[in-house]
């Protein structure tokens, strides 16, 4: 039986994950601006921005002030990457209520993306992940590259199940898994959640954050679907790729992800033509057309 959850989740990432790569410094109230659109539109999972060093990703270094300056709606969950303990001090004085924190499962890709051992960044994950559940933050933890690494092609099962552990024993409310590299299919997708949530507390949410870079995304998403999974990491217009992964693309577009997802009749809440629009408009400001789909359709179709 074609089993589906009758209502979904969204998490747009676009303003995070995709604008991190892109040339363009969007200003606070151009990112605000977008944030209200995505509202309007019908989107309660919004990722804003990283408190990360601004010496290293320029584009995120006015996260703050846009936590300070937007009009939070309590029906939406306004949330933000944190990478070490500086990041976790600047999100509690922004008051944000909701963080993800992640690492990489792969150890070249760890030691590219943030120049730590796998061990390391495991010891350095702990401290982050008790810190943001102790100031009373939701805490989603995040397991990068968990279905394949770009450097180092397949990354163990036992690897990604032993962090979701780690994260699940910490007190984590959701565990992220990411297919940061795009090196995901529905069979391993279907396998790698069903083991996973074999290992973790029942009550605790799985959600998944799928990369494009092959074209599999959205079947991807429905393989997620048919392993009970409800939430998923998306980006307008499907923004994104990886500065550490040559060629890598962006999430799956959010408005096609709601057309996907109204079609086999799963709610979202997202109207996917408002969306669409917004992803012109992303386009435009950014000088350069974005790889989804429904956003390009003539009107009348
Ligand atoms: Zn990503």
């Amino acid at each position: 039986m074609f089993d589906l959850p009758k209502s979904v989740v969204l998490e747009d990432e676009s303003l995070r994950d995709g604008l991190q790569i892109e040339k363009a410094q969007l200003s606070v109230e151009e990112i605000i601006q977008f944030i209200k659109g995505m509202e309007a539109a019908g989107v309660r999972r919004i990722q804003v921005g990283s408190f990360v060093h601004p010496k290293w990703v320029p584009q995120m270094a006015n996260t703050d002030q846009v936590f300070q300056e937007l009009e939070r709606r309590p029906d939406v969950i306004y949330t933000a990457l944190v990478l070490n303990q500086k990041g976790l001090e600047r999100a509690i004085k922004c008051n944000v209520s909701h963080l993800s924190v992640s690492i990489s499962a792969s150890e070249t890709h760890s030691q590219k993306n943030t120049n730590r051992s796998l061990a390391e960044s495991l010891v350095q994950i702990r401290e982050m992940v008790l810190g943001s559940v102790a100031a009373g933050i939701t805490t989603r933890a995040g397991i990068q590259s968990a279905f394949g690494c770009a450097y180092e092609g397949a990354i163990s099962v036992d690897v990604v199940c032993d962090i979701a552990r780690l994260y699940d024993s910490l007190g984590a409310h959701e565990i992220n898994l990411a297919d940061t590299a795009g090196l995901g299919n529905p069979r391993s997708i279907f396998d790698l959640v069903t083991g996973v949530r074999a290992v973790i507390s029942p009550g605790i949410k799985l959600s998944l954050h799928l990369h494009d870079t092959r074209g599999l995304g959205l079947a991807n998403m429905v393989a997620g679907l048919q392993a009970g999974v409800s939430n998923f990491d998306t980006s307008l217009g499907g923004l994104g790729g990886c500065p550490f992964i040559p060629k890598a693309a962006g999430n799956i577009a959010t408005e096609d992800a709601v057309y996907a997802l109204q079609e086999m009749g799963v709610e979202t809440g997202i109207g996917w033509r408002k969306l669409a629009d917004l992803a012109i408009k992303l386009e435009e400001r950014l000088g350069h057309p974005l790889p989804g789909r429904l956003a390009h359709l003539p009107r009348a179709a």
